[in-house]
């Protein structure tokens, strides 16, 4: 299976790319924004594709030739303003989408945030609602769509190293996961078709992600 991972370059990216690497039966393909980004992931062995979020959705789909999944782990990040977060958190993911209906790219990753529901938003900080809304909107999208997606979302990330223990569900108390861990999740989800049509939580926890995959 080739993977397209949409922010490759960013930190859960990067341990995703080497992983997927690293792996009996997936290979990934690194969309990038940068040509000087492309070493890492030739060192992996791992074919890039330079495009940017802000380009139209057909420059984007060109991403998608010879992909059989798709992982969005793309974000604004904190140092830019609003404007960002509409453009990237919610646009960018929505073109993605798109382009994965066009390119008939069916199967479709969502690293969310922790909440996106309308009660998050309401709840959340003025500085933070803008992504808490983008992230709504874009998680909304994909789940009137036909594409077998899975929308994961973790709790407040860490630098940490993996453990390998999470607790995933539907809903589960807020905490941290490291992000090495997260890319462990995006994997096992990857390997896992029965969590096609499902989202989930996930902080760190007591279970193996491989256990805590399997049983949702
Ligand atoms: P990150 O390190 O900030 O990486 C984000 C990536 O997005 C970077 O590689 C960046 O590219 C890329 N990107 C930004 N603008 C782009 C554009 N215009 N075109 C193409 N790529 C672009 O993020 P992370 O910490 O790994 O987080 C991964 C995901 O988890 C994100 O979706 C984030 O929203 C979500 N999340 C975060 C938290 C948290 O606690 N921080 C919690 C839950 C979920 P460059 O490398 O070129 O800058």
């Amino acid at each position: 299976m080739k993977v397209l991972v949409v922010g490759a370059n960013g930190q859960v990216g990067k341990h995703l790319v080497k992983m997927i690497q690293d792996s009996e039966h997936m290979e990934a393909k690194a969309m990038i924004r940068k040509e000087e980004q492309a070493s890492y992931f030739n060192e992996l062995g791992a074919e890039t594709v330079v495009v940017d979020l802000e380009d139209d959705i057909e420059t984007i789909s060109q991403a998608y030739e010879g992909v059989d999944a798709v992982v969005f782990t793309a974000g604004s990040g904190p140092n830019t303003g609003p404007d960002k977060t509409v453009l990237i958190d919610l646009d960018g993911a929505v073109k993605t989408i798109e382009a994965a209906k066009q390119s008939g790219v069916n199967r479709y990753i969502m690293i969310s945030s922790f909440d996106t529901t309308r009660e998050a938003i309401q709840g959340a900080p003025s500085s933070f609602a803008p992504y808490v809304v983008a992230k709504h909107y874009a998680d909304d999208l994909l789940r009137r769509t036909n594409l077998n997606y899975t929308i994961i979302h973790p709790g407040m990330l860490t630098n940490d190293e993996g453990s390998g223990q999470v607790e995933a569900s539907e809903k589960v108390e807020r905490g941290e996961i490291a992000r090495e861990d997260v890319a462990g999740v995006i994997l096992s989800t990857l390997e896992n078709e029965s969590t096609i049509g499902k989202e989930f939580q996930v902080v760190g926890g007591t279970q193996s992600i491989k256990e805590a995959i399997d049983s949702l």
